[in-house]
């Protein structure tokens, strides 16, 4: 058995081209640029809508609006009840600062004819119409100076449960 050695010389020049592929570390760093998403002090709405509901319970469900000075207010009143306006009516009324609340609600019975609104009254700032169950009104106002002013229902007998504070910052 001959033993057949065969050699493989093999002169091989590997030229290994220097493969500097130089991983550029692309280390896109994915900042989190803390956008500021709080408004500035000066980024102030032009308009404001306010929804409010006033039922059979003779209750708002706000007892306390927030607006800016200078913004149009629009103030949605919807009435959630089933009762007429004739037994169970209700508006929403804004009175100038100074007036007395409840001397002007007394007032404010007499006014039947005007849906309790005493007519050419300086002592009211805004108010919608007086308006029965389902039904909804709106009335659209400049904010006034900044300061708090009540509101209510001058509806008979619904100022004691049906006030709140209507507050310009
Ligand atoms: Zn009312």
């Amino acid at each position: 058995m001959k033993k057949i050695i065969i050699l493989f010389s093999a002169i091989a020049l590997f030229a290994t081209a220097c493969n500097n592929t130089a991983e550029e570390e692309s280390t896109t760093a994915t900042e989190e640029t803390a956008t500021d998403t709080a408004p500035a002090d000066e980024e102030v709405a032009a308009e404001i809508t306010i929804d409010i509901n006033g039922g059979d319970d003779m209750k708002y469900d706000l007892a306390e609006i927030k607006v800016k000075e200078g913004q149009k207010v629009t103030i949605n009143l919807h009435h959630t009840g089933k009762m007429d306006k004739t037994a169970m009516g209700h508006n929403f009324v804004i009175l100038n600062q100074g007036v007395d609340l409840t001397a002007f609600a007394t007032e404010a019975i007499n006014a039947k004819d005007s849906d309790y609104i005493p007519a050419d009254s300086k002592e009211v700032l805004a108010h919608t119409d007086l308006i029965g169950g389902g039904e909804s009104t709106s009335v659209t106002f400049d904010a006034p100076a900044k300061g708090t002013y009540d509101f209510l229902c001058t509806f008979p007998g619904h100022y004691g449960t049906m006030q709140g504070k209507f507050i310009v910052e």
